[in-house]
Protein backbone atom coordinates (compact mmCIF):
# COMPACT_ATOMS: atom_id res chain seq x y z
CA UNK A 1 0.00 0.00 0.00
CA UNK A 2 1.12 3.40 -0.53
CA UNK A 3 -0.04 6.65 1.65
CA UNK A 4 0.64 10.23 1.46
CA UNK A 5 1.58 10.72 5.49
CA UNK A 6 1.38 14.23 7.52
CA UNK A 7 5.47 14.39 7.59
CA UNK A 8 5.33 18.20 9.31
CA UNK A 9 1.84 19.64 10.67
CA UNK A 10 2.16 23.03 9.27
CA UNK A 11 1.87 26.61 10.93
CA UNK A 12 1.14 28.63 8.04
CA UNK A 13 1.37 27.76 4.53
CA UNK A 14 2.02 23.95 2.95
CA UNK A 15 6.10 23.65 3.15
CA UNK A 16 7.91 20.97 0.37
CA UNK A 17 7.94 18.65 3.14
CA UNK A 18 4.46 18.53 4.87
CA UNK A 19 3.63 16.09 2.86
CA UNK A 20 5.67 12.39 2.60
CA UNK A 21 4.62 9.62 0.04
CA UNK A 22 4.68 6.61 1.99
CA UNK A 23 5.43 3.20 -0.72
CA UNK A 24 4.95 -0.62 -0.02
CA UNK A 25 3.76 -0.12 3.63
CA UNK A 26 2.44 -3.54 5.19
CA UNK A 27 -1.22 -4.24 5.49
CA UNK A 28 -2.68 -5.82 8.49
CA UNK A 29 -4.51 -8.42 8.01
CA UNK A 30 -8.53 -7.57 7.90
CA UNK A 31 -10.31 -7.79 11.62
CA UNK A 32 -14.14 -7.71 12.32
CA UNK A 33 -15.86 -5.14 10.64
CA UNK A 34 -13.24 -3.82 8.61
CA UNK A 35 -12.62 -3.64 4.88
CA UNK A 36 -10.45 -3.42 2.43
CA UNK A 37 -10.68 -0.75 -0.01
CA UNK A 38 -8.82 0.94 -3.11
CA UNK A 39 -9.66 4.12 -3.34
CA UNK A 40 -10.84 5.76 -6.73
CA UNK A 41 -11.88 9.61 -6.30
CA UNK A 42 -10.60 12.14 -3.34
CA UNK A 43 -13.07 15.10 -2.19
CA UNK A 44 -11.01 17.90 -2.01
CA UNK A 45 -11.52 20.25 1.19
CA UNK A 46 -10.51 23.06 2.56
CA UNK A 47 -11.39 21.50 6.14
CA UNK A 48 -8.47 19.40 5.42
CA UNK A 49 -6.03 22.54 6.50
CA UNK A 50 -7.72 22.44 9.62
CA UNK A 51 -7.29 19.37 10.27
CA UNK A 52 -3.55 19.02 10.28
CA UNK A 53 -2.66 21.84 11.96
CA UNK A 54 0.34 22.05 13.95
CA UNK A 55 -0.39 21.90 17.56
CA UNK A 56 -4.31 22.24 17.04
CA UNK A 57 -6.08 21.88 20.59
CA UNK A 58 -7.68 18.60 20.00
CA UNK A 59 -10.51 19.44 23.07
CA UNK A 60 -11.53 22.37 20.44
CA UNK A 61 -11.68 20.58 17.37
CA UNK A 62 -14.63 19.41 16.05
CA UNK A 63 -12.79 16.16 14.52
CA UNK A 64 -9.81 14.59 15.71
CA UNK A 65 -6.42 16.14 14.47
CA UNK A 66 -4.89 14.44 12.19
CA UNK A 67 -0.82 14.37 13.73
CA UNK A 68 2.60 13.71 12.38
CA UNK A 69 3.12 10.38 10.89
CA UNK A 70 -0.49 9.57 10.38
CA UNK A 71 -2.04 9.07 6.98
CA UNK A 72 -3.90 12.18 5.69
CA UNK A 73 -7.42 12.02 6.21
CA UNK A 74 -9.42 12.56 3.19
CA UNK A 75 -13.19 12.01 2.25
CA UNK A 76 -13.67 9.58 -1.13
CA UNK A 77 -15.47 6.91 -2.72
CA UNK A 78 -13.67 3.89 -2.61
CA UNK A 79 -14.30 -0.06 -3.93
CA UNK A 80 -14.49 -2.25 -1.42
CA UNK A 81 -11.93 -5.54 -2.31
CA UNK A 82 -12.23 -7.56 0.50
CA UNK A 83 -14.91 -7.51 3.81
CA UNK A 84 -15.09 -8.34 7.02
CA UNK A 85 -18.13 -5.94 7.68
CA UNK A 86 -21.45 -7.47 7.78
CA UNK A 87 -22.76 -4.32 6.28
CA UNK A 88 -20.47 -3.90 2.88
CA UNK A 89 -19.15 -6.77 0.28
CA UNK A 90 -16.46 -6.85 -2.37
CA UNK A 91 -17.52 -4.83 -5.41
CA UNK A 92 -19.23 -1.98 -3.53
CA UNK A 93 -18.65 1.58 -3.87
CA UNK A 94 -19.16 3.53 -0.85
CA UNK A 95 -17.81 7.08 0.63
CA UNK A 96 -16.40 7.91 3.81
CA UNK A 97 -13.63 9.42 5.51
CA UNK A 98 -10.79 7.50 4.97
CA UNK A 99 -7.32 9.11 3.38
CA UNK A 100 -4.71 9.87 0.88
CA UNK A 101 -3.96 6.25 0.27
CA UNK A 102 -4.51 3.73 -2.47
CA UNK A 103 -5.53 0.59 -1.02
CA UNK A 104 -6.32 0.26 3.02
CA UNK A 105 -7.79 -1.21 5.60
CA UNK A 106 -10.99 0.92 7.57
CA UNK A 107 -13.26 -0.12 9.84
CA UNK A 108 -16.88 0.05 8.80
CA UNK A 109 -17.41 3.31 10.88
CA UNK A 110 -15.27 5.55 7.86
CA UNK A 111 -18.35 4.65 5.87
CA UNK A 112 -20.79 7.16 5.13
CA UNK A 113 -23.01 5.64 2.79
CA UNK A 114 -23.00 3.93 -1.10
CA UNK A 115 -21.85 5.97 -3.50
CA UNK A 116 -24.80 7.39 -5.34
CA UNK A 117 -24.42 7.67 -8.96
CA UNK A 118 -26.02 10.35 -11.45
CA UNK A 119 -26.19 9.35 -15.12
CA UNK A 120 -22.75 10.48 -16.24
CA UNK A 121 -21.85 11.67 -12.80
CA UNK A 122 -20.17 8.76 -10.77
CA UNK A 123 -19.20 11.20 -8.37
CA UNK A 124 -22.68 12.94 -7.05
CA UNK A 125 -22.17 11.99 -3.60
CA UNK A 126 -19.08 14.13 -3.18
CA UNK A 127 -20.57 17.09 -5.39
CA UNK A 128 -24.20 17.90 -5.70
CA UNK A 129 -25.51 15.20 -3.26
CA UNK A 130 -23.02 15.16 -1.05
CA UNK A 131 -21.38 16.89 2.10
CA UNK A 132 -20.84 20.33 0.42
CA UNK A 133 -24.42 20.23 -1.24
CA UNK A 134 -25.68 19.67 2.80
CA UNK A 135 -23.43 21.99 4.09
CA UNK A 136 -25.33 24.78 1.70
CA UNK A 137 -28.24 23.64 2.86
CA UNK A 138 -27.95 23.42 6.27
CA UNK A 139 -26.83 27.65 5.93
CA UNK A 140 -29.52 28.30 3.67
CA UNK A 141 -32.02 26.60 5.41
CA UNK A 142 -31.65 25.58 9.15
CA UNK A 143 -29.13 28.67 9.86
CA UNK A 144 -29.98 31.54 7.54
CA UNK A 145 -33.41 30.50 7.33
CA UNK A 146 -33.43 32.53 3.80
CA UNK A 147 -36.81 33.51 3.21
CA UNK A 148 -38.25 35.10 -0.34
CA UNK A 149 -38.58 39.02 1.14
CA UNK A 150 -34.63 38.66 1.69
CA UNK A 151 -31.36 39.81 0.38
CA UNK A 152 -28.53 37.46 0.40
CA UNK A 153 -24.86 37.75 0.25
CA UNK A 154 -22.60 34.16 -1.03
CA UNK A 155 -19.16 34.41 -0.76
CA UNK A 156 -16.94 31.87 -2.18
CA UNK A 157 -19.89 31.95 -4.84
CA UNK A 158 -18.33 29.87 -7.48
CA UNK A 159 -16.95 27.13 -5.47
CA UNK A 160 -18.74 23.48 -3.79
CA UNK A 161 -20.85 25.20 -1.23
CA UNK A 162 -20.92 28.07 -2.58
CA UNK A 163 -22.62 26.98 -5.66
CA UNK A 164 -24.87 25.11 -4.08
CA UNK A 165 -26.02 28.00 -2.01
CA UNK A 166 -26.27 30.78 -4.46
CA UNK A 167 -28.87 27.78 -6.48
CA UNK A 168 -31.13 27.39 -3.27
CA UNK A 169 -31.18 30.76 -2.33
CA UNK A 170 -32.50 31.91 -5.99
CA UNK A 171 -34.12 28.93 -7.27
CA UNK A 172 -35.50 26.91 -4.60
CA UNK A 173 -36.53 29.93 -2.36
CA UNK A 174 -36.49 32.63 -4.62
CA UNK A 175 -34.58 35.18 -2.49
CA UNK A 176 -35.35 38.95 -3.25
CA UNK A 177 -31.80 39.25 -4.27
CA UNK A 178 -29.07 36.72 -4.58
CA UNK A 179 -25.24 38.26 -4.78
CA UNK A 180 -22.20 36.31 -5.04
CA UNK A 181 -19.02 37.28 -4.33
CA UNK A 182 -16.05 35.37 -5.75
CA UNK A 183 -12.22 36.00 -7.31
CA UNK A 184 -11.89 37.03 -11.07
CA UNK A 185 -14.48 38.15 -13.94
CA UNK A 186 -14.54 34.57 -14.95
CA UNK A 187 -16.27 33.13 -12.09
CA UNK A 188 -18.36 35.89 -11.68
CA UNK A 189 -19.68 35.70 -15.17
CA UNK A 190 -20.23 31.70 -14.66
CA UNK A 191 -21.94 32.40 -10.68
CA UNK A 192 -24.23 35.35 -12.77
CA UNK A 193 -24.95 33.31 -16.37
CA UNK A 194 -24.56 29.45 -15.18
CA UNK A 195 -26.23 29.87 -11.24
CA UNK A 196 -28.42 32.37 -12.10
CA UNK A 197 -27.10 34.72 -9.44
CA UNK A 198 -28.77 38.61 -9.47
CA UNK A 199 -24.78 40.00 -9.31
CA UNK A 200 -21.48 38.89 -8.18
CA UNK A 201 -18.82 41.02 -7.44
CA UNK A 202 -14.77 40.25 -8.26
CA UNK A 203 -13.42 40.79 -4.79
CA UNK A 204 -9.89 40.36 -6.55
CA UNK A 205 -10.55 43.32 -8.88
CA UNK A 206 -10.39 45.48 -5.11
CA UNK A 207 -13.76 47.57 -4.64
CA UNK A 208 -15.43 45.11 -2.94
CA UNK A 209 -17.66 47.51 -0.99
CA UNK A 210 -18.37 49.81 -3.47
CA UNK A 211 -19.12 46.91 -6.21
CA UNK A 212 -21.43 45.45 -3.10
CA UNK A 213 -23.21 48.75 -2.54
CA UNK A 214 -23.88 48.74 -6.39
CA UNK A 215 -25.41 45.41 -6.42
CA UNK A 216 -27.27 45.86 -3.24
CA UNK A 217 -28.92 48.96 -4.88
CA UNK A 218 -29.37 50.58 -1.61
CA UNK A 219 -30.46 47.63 0.52
CA UNK A 220 -28.50 46.16 3.17
CA UNK A 221 -27.92 42.66 2.98
CA UNK A 222 -30.24 40.75 5.25
CA UNK A 223 -28.54 37.35 5.37
CA UNK A 224 -24.69 36.57 4.41
CA UNK A 225 -23.75 33.19 3.62
CA UNK A 226 -19.54 33.57 5.11
CA UNK A 227 -17.41 31.08 3.46
CA UNK A 228 -13.96 32.64 3.29
CA UNK A 229 -13.69 34.88 6.43
CA UNK A 230 -11.26 37.91 7.07
CA UNK A 231 -11.28 41.03 4.67
CA UNK A 232 -14.72 40.07 3.03
CA UNK A 233 -16.24 39.44 6.22
CA UNK A 234 -14.49 42.87 7.63
CA UNK A 235 -16.72 44.37 4.82
CA UNK A 236 -19.64 42.59 4.92
CA UNK A 237 -19.89 43.67 8.80
CA UNK A 238 -20.69 46.99 6.91
CA UNK A 239 -23.22 46.45 4.67
CA UNK A 240 -25.67 43.34 6.67
CA UNK A 241 -28.50 44.93 7.83
CA UNK A 242 -29.76 45.54 11.52
CA UNK A 243 -31.17 42.44 13.40
CA UNK A 244 -29.48 40.53 10.07
CA UNK A 245 -27.60 37.09 10.16
CA UNK A 246 -24.11 36.01 9.42
CA UNK A 247 -23.67 32.00 9.37
CA UNK A 248 -20.22 31.27 9.52
CA UNK A 249 -19.29 28.11 7.23
CA UNK A 250 -16.17 28.84 6.56
CA UNK A 251 -13.26 31.05 6.67
CA UNK A 252 -11.15 29.90 3.89
CA UNK A 253 -8.73 33.27 3.83
CA UNK A 254 -6.91 32.86 6.95
CA UNK A 255 -6.58 28.66 7.35
CA UNK A 256 -2.78 29.37 6.08
CA UNK A 257 -2.71 31.86 8.61
CA UNK A 258 -2.69 35.29 6.96
CA UNK A 259 -3.46 37.78 9.16
CA UNK A 260 -6.75 39.67 8.59
CA UNK A 261 -8.63 43.17 9.75
CA UNK A 262 -11.69 42.54 11.74
CA UNK A 263 -11.91 45.80 12.89
CA UNK A 264 -15.45 46.59 11.61
CA UNK A 265 -16.32 43.80 14.20
CA UNK A 266 -17.81 46.62 16.18
CA UNK A 267 -20.86 46.48 13.28
CA UNK A 268 -22.24 43.65 15.29
CA UNK A 269 -23.07 45.32 18.48
CA UNK A 270 -24.31 48.52 16.80
CA UNK A 271 -26.17 47.08 14.21
CA UNK A 272 -27.06 43.89 16.67
CA UNK A 273 -26.07 41.26 14.23
CA UNK A 274 -26.39 37.92 14.21
CA UNK A 275 -23.21 35.45 14.19
CA UNK A 276 -23.42 31.76 14.02
CA UNK A 277 -21.02 28.60 13.02
CA UNK A 278 -22.12 25.48 12.31
CA UNK A 279 -20.57 22.45 11.35
CA UNK A 280 -21.94 19.65 8.50
CA UNK A 281 -21.72 17.06 11.24
CA UNK A 282 -24.75 18.41 13.31
CA UNK A 283 -26.80 17.43 9.91
CA UNK A 284 -26.66 13.85 10.33
CA UNK A 285 -30.12 13.43 11.88
CA UNK A 286 -31.60 15.14 8.51
CA UNK A 287 -28.93 13.86 6.39
CA UNK A 288 -31.06 11.81 3.95
CA UNK A 289 -33.85 13.91 3.95
CA UNK A 290 -31.37 17.04 2.97
CA UNK A 291 -30.16 14.20 -0.17
CA UNK A 292 -33.44 13.86 -1.12
CA UNK A 293 -34.46 17.33 -0.92
CA UNK A 294 -31.64 18.15 -3.36
CA UNK A 295 -32.37 15.44 -5.76
CA UNK A 296 -35.64 16.22 -6.57
CA UNK A 297 -34.57 20.34 -6.91
CA UNK A 298 -31.82 18.49 -9.29
CA UNK A 299 -34.87 16.95 -11.23
CA UNK A 300 -36.76 19.80 -11.14
CA UNK A 301 -34.13 22.02 -12.56
CA UNK A 302 -33.52 24.03 -9.82
CA UNK A 303 -30.03 22.75 -9.28
CA UNK A 304 -27.46 22.09 -11.64
CA UNK A 305 -25.50 19.16 -12.32
CA UNK A 306 -23.15 19.93 -15.34
CA UNK A 307 -20.10 21.85 -14.47
CA UNK A 308 -20.66 21.03 -11.03
CA UNK A 309 -17.51 18.66 -10.46
CA UNK A 310 -14.35 19.51 -11.78
CA UNK A 311 -12.24 16.07 -11.95
CA UNK A 312 -8.72 16.02 -12.60
CA UNK A 313 -7.15 12.90 -12.77
CA UNK A 314 -3.77 12.56 -10.38
CA UNK A 315 -1.23 9.71 -9.39
CA UNK A 316 -1.35 9.90 -4.98
CA UNK A 317 1.92 11.58 -5.34
CA UNK A 318 0.34 14.82 -6.71
CA UNK A 319 -2.68 14.58 -4.93
CA UNK A 320 -1.77 16.94 -2.15
CA UNK A 321 -0.81 19.64 -5.23
CA UNK A 322 -4.23 19.30 -6.96
CA UNK A 323 -5.61 19.64 -3.36
CA UNK A 324 -3.90 23.28 -2.71
CA UNK A 325 -5.30 24.53 -5.78
CA UNK A 326 -8.76 25.56 -3.09
CA UNK A 327 -6.13 27.65 -1.64
CA UNK A 328 -5.29 29.75 -5.19
CA UNK A 329 -8.94 29.79 -6.50
CA UNK A 330 -7.85 26.82 -9.52
CA UNK A 331 -11.12 25.29 -9.19
CA UNK A 332 -14.80 26.11 -9.67
CA UNK A 333 -17.40 23.88 -8.56
CA UNK A 334 -16.48 20.45 -6.51
CA UNK A 335 -12.54 20.02 -6.72
CA UNK A 336 -12.79 16.21 -6.97
CA UNK A 337 -9.06 13.92 -7.96
CA UNK A 338 -9.27 10.61 -9.64
CA UNK A 339 -7.16 8.36 -8.33
CA UNK A 340 -4.90 6.91 -11.30
CA UNK A 341 -1.83 4.57 -11.74
P1 LIG B 1 -14.45 25.73 -2.71
O1 LIG B 1 -14.89 24.84 -3.81
O2 LIG B 1 -15.23 26.97 -2.45
O3 LIG B 1 -12.93 26.08 -2.97
C1 LIG B 1 -12.27 27.03 -2.23
C2 LIG B 1 -12.42 28.43 -2.85
O4 LIG B 1 -12.08 29.39 -1.88
C3 LIG B 1 -11.48 28.71 -4.00
O5 LIG B 1 -11.95 28.26 -5.23
C4 LIG B 1 -11.34 30.22 -3.94
O6 LIG B 1 -12.31 30.84 -4.79
C5 LIG B 1 -11.70 30.58 -2.51
N1 LIG B 1 -10.54 31.16 -1.83
C6 LIG B 1 -9.32 30.62 -1.69
N2 LIG B 1 -8.51 31.47 -1.02
C7 LIG B 1 -9.26 32.57 -0.75
C8 LIG B 1 -8.99 33.80 -0.09
N3 LIG B 1 -7.80 34.07 0.41
N4 LIG B 1 -10.00 34.71 0.01
C9 LIG B 1 -11.21 34.46 -0.51
N5 LIG B 1 -11.52 33.30 -1.15
C10 LIG B 1 -10.55 32.38 -1.26
O7 LIG B 1 -14.39 24.90 -1.35
P2 LIG B 1 -15.64 24.32 -0.55
O8 LIG B 1 -16.88 24.70 -1.24
O9 LIG B 1 -15.38 22.90 -0.27
O10 LIG B 1 -15.56 25.09 0.83
C11 LIG B 1 -15.96 26.46 0.92
C12 LIG B 1 -15.90 26.90 2.37
O11 LIG B 1 -16.84 26.16 3.13
C13 LIG B 1 -14.54 26.66 3.03
O12 LIG B 1 -14.25 27.74 3.88
C14 LIG B 1 -14.76 25.39 3.81
O13 LIG B 1 -13.88 25.26 4.89
C15 LIG B 1 -16.19 25.57 4.23
N6 LIG B 1 -16.89 24.33 4.57
C16 LIG B 1 -17.49 24.27 5.80
C17 LIG B 1 -18.20 23.17 6.19
C18 LIG B 1 -18.88 23.18 7.51
O14 LIG B 1 -19.36 22.14 7.95
N7 LIG B 1 -18.94 24.32 8.17
C19 LIG B 1 -18.32 21.99 5.31
C20 LIG B 1 -17.71 22.18 4.00
C21 LIG B 1 -17.02 23.30 3.68
P3 LIG B 1 -12.05 32.31 -5.42
O15 LIG B 1 -11.39 32.06 -6.74
O16 LIG B 1 -13.42 32.85 -5.52
O17 LIG B 1 -11.16 33.05 -4.48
Amino acid sequence: SNAIILANPPVTTIQPDTFKLESGRELAALADGEILIRMEYFSNDPAQRGWIQANSDAARAYVKPVRQGDIVRAMGIAVVLDSKSTKWKTGDKVVGMFGWFDVGVVNEAAVTSAAIELPGMPTATLSVLGMVSVTAYQGIFEILKVEKEHVVVISGAAGAVGSLAIQLAKHVIGAKRVIGIAGGPEKCAWVVNHLGADACIDYKAGNLEADLKEALKGDFCDRYFDNVGGDVLNTMFRNVTRHGKIGVCGAISVYNGAKADLSSFTQVISNRIQIEGFIVLDMVPKWAQAVQDLAKWIQEGKIKTDEAEQVVDAQLKDVPEVWQRLFRGENRGKLITKLVE
